[in-house]
């Protein structure tokens, strides 16, 4: 208890607000160590319990607090296929760190063992000493089986499945909408909290182990589902098309020039680079007044992009109290550190615009907590004539993301539940649909990157013993 916690170094907020660069620096080896060795190695390793997939964490730190940085990835990726990808975007203060013995002895999360931090570390030092997993040689394979798996999109989930299936010896082909492969970890997560070069060299691992990979490729549209399987030779197929249909506040004016979802925002800027402006393949809008509407993440990541794209002022509109916000505690910090002004307990009740169809302003409703509701947090209670307007000429819609509908309205047979989600079976991940599989955000609802591996790895094995049965050989 007597070794202080190690904060992470980052970039100053002033500058930091003005580039593209990541925002936190990472640990030195010798913070890496300190850190770790404040893990107290507790018999009943209750940080496991709040790891959805069941990292040795008491393991790996004791690795990592005597230097074995190396021996300390290993056991990460016993479970953990993208280290490098969850040590920055997990939200560790609501799992692991939140069941951690020493944050509960110093009353206080943000004093528990540091150990997403320390996993990035093991990540980035591996990448920078070996190149990362486009480096290394492929990890062996099963003998080959001479069964075909297709995985339609290629987010977290979809990654962990290829890269599972690969290993067992199957001929696995990548089917992604856009013309980049990630997900949201290259289309909704910026730069500045993810560098892109990490998710490239996660991607090129997977071309390593054989995985083919056709982009522009629109499944439900280029092709159907049944197709892959009918025509194309596919004995499996596994779903993992995200959540990424945004939704709207559904009030006047949300037609206006100058509202947008914060999915377009965010990808025109994060896959299209429109910060780059000279090279960008897309126009972008140069909004000065910023309202972003929403409290989680993707709320985060739109207004502190509004900051980076040049905005004068960024407000962050939301109609509970920053103690129900969804958002990680890191990025709501990062971003009043950068200068967003939070609105708390307000909301947009309607768009205002100029008679050129142009957004001018944003009517908001003051509002106050009633008694929780179905999410157990409590209710946004709007105050009757409570009215007043912000200065804005752009509002950013974060309020929440539907599940892709596409595949489901062009796949007859595939159930989905009443919110669109596909539903499986919760041993193998198999739809309604023998040989289909599906998993992450498309089953769950917009949930995080580690559940989203996790489903992966799950239907994985679905696939694997599904086709185990199909051929003997397998
Ligand atoms: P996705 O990552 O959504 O990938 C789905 C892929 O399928 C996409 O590439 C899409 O183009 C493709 N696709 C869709 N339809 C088709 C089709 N018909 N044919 C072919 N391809 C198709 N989680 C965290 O844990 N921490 C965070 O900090 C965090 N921040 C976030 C910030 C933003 C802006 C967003 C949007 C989400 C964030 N999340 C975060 C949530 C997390 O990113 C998702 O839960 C996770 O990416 C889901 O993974 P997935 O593989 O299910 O789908
Ligand atoms: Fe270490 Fe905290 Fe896990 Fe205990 S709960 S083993 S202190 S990380």
């Amino acid at each position: 208890m007597a070794i202080p916690p190690q904060e992470m170094p980052q970039q100053d907020p002033k500058v930091r607000a003005h580039n593209m660069n990541e925002v936190a620096l990472g640990y030195t080896a010798e913070m890496a160590k300190t850190e770790a060795s404040r893990c107290l190695n507790c018999p009943t390793k209750p940080c496991m319990q709040g790891c959805p997939v069941a990292i040795n964490i008491p393991g790996f730190l004791q690795k990592a607090a005597e230097g074995d940085f190396a021996g300390a990835l290993r056991i990460i990726k016993e479970t953990s296929l993208l280290p490098a990808v969850c040590g920055r975007v997990c939200p560790q203060e609501k799992q692991c760190q939140k069941f951690c013995t020493m944050g509960k002895m110093l009353k206080d999360v943000d004093k528990a063992v540091a150990i997403g931090r320390v996993e990035r570390f093991c990540a980035d030092l591996d990448r920078e000493q070996t190149g990362g997993a486009s480096k290394k040689p492929a990890p062996p394979s099963a003998p080959r089986t001479g069964k075909k798996v297709a995985i339609i999109g290629s987010g977290p989930a979809s990654i962990t499945c290829a890269a599972d299936c690969a290993k067992a010896g199957h001929d696995v082909t990548i089917f992604e909408a856009f013309h980049k492969c990630g997900g949201v970890l290259v289309y909704g997560i910026p730069e500045f909290r993810l560098p892109k070069a990490i998710v490239r060299q996660e991607i090129d691992g997977l071309k390593d182990l054989g995985v083919k990979i056709e982009t522009n490729f629109v499944v439900g549209r280029t092709r159907k589902l049944k197709d892959l399987v009918a025509k194309d030779g596919f004995d499996a197929v596994f779903v993992g098309t995200g959540a990424g249909l945004p939704k709207f506040m559904g009030i006047d004016g949300e037609n206006l020039n100058g509202v947008f979802s914060a999915n377009e925002y965010l990808t025109r800027a994060n896959l299209m680079k429109a910060y780059l402006e000279d090279q960008a393949a897309t126009p972008f809008w140069h909004g000065k007044k910023v309202a972003v509407l929403g409290g989680g993440n993707v709320a985060m990541d739109a207004s502190r992009m509004a900051l980076r794209l040049g905005a004068e002022k960024v407000y962050l509109v939301y109609r509970r109290s920053e103690a129900e916000m969804p958002a990680r505690r890191e990025e709501v910090l990062h971003a009043k550190e950068e200068g967003v002004e939070f609105h708390m307990l307000e909301n947009a009740k309607r768009v205002l615009g100029d008679d050129k169809g142009f957004v001018n302003g944003l009517e908001c409703l003051k509002y106050e907590l009633g008694e929780p509701d179905a999410s157990g947090r409590r209710s946004p209670v709007a105050i009757e004539g409570s009215e007043f307007v912000l200065d804005v000429d752009t509002v950013i819609v974060a309020v929440g993301n539907a599940s892709n509908p596409l595949i489901p309205a062009t796949t007859e047979g595939l159930e989905v539940n009443k919110r669109g989600n596909i539903v499986v079976d919760p041993e193998t991940n198999m739809t309604s649909i023998p040989g289909v599989f599906a998993g992450g955000d498309i089953v769950l609802g917009a949930a995080t990157v580690i559940l989203a591996m996790g489903e992966g790895r799950k239907a994985a094995a679905g696939i694997n013993a599904y086709l185990a049965k199909k051929s003997p050989s397998a």
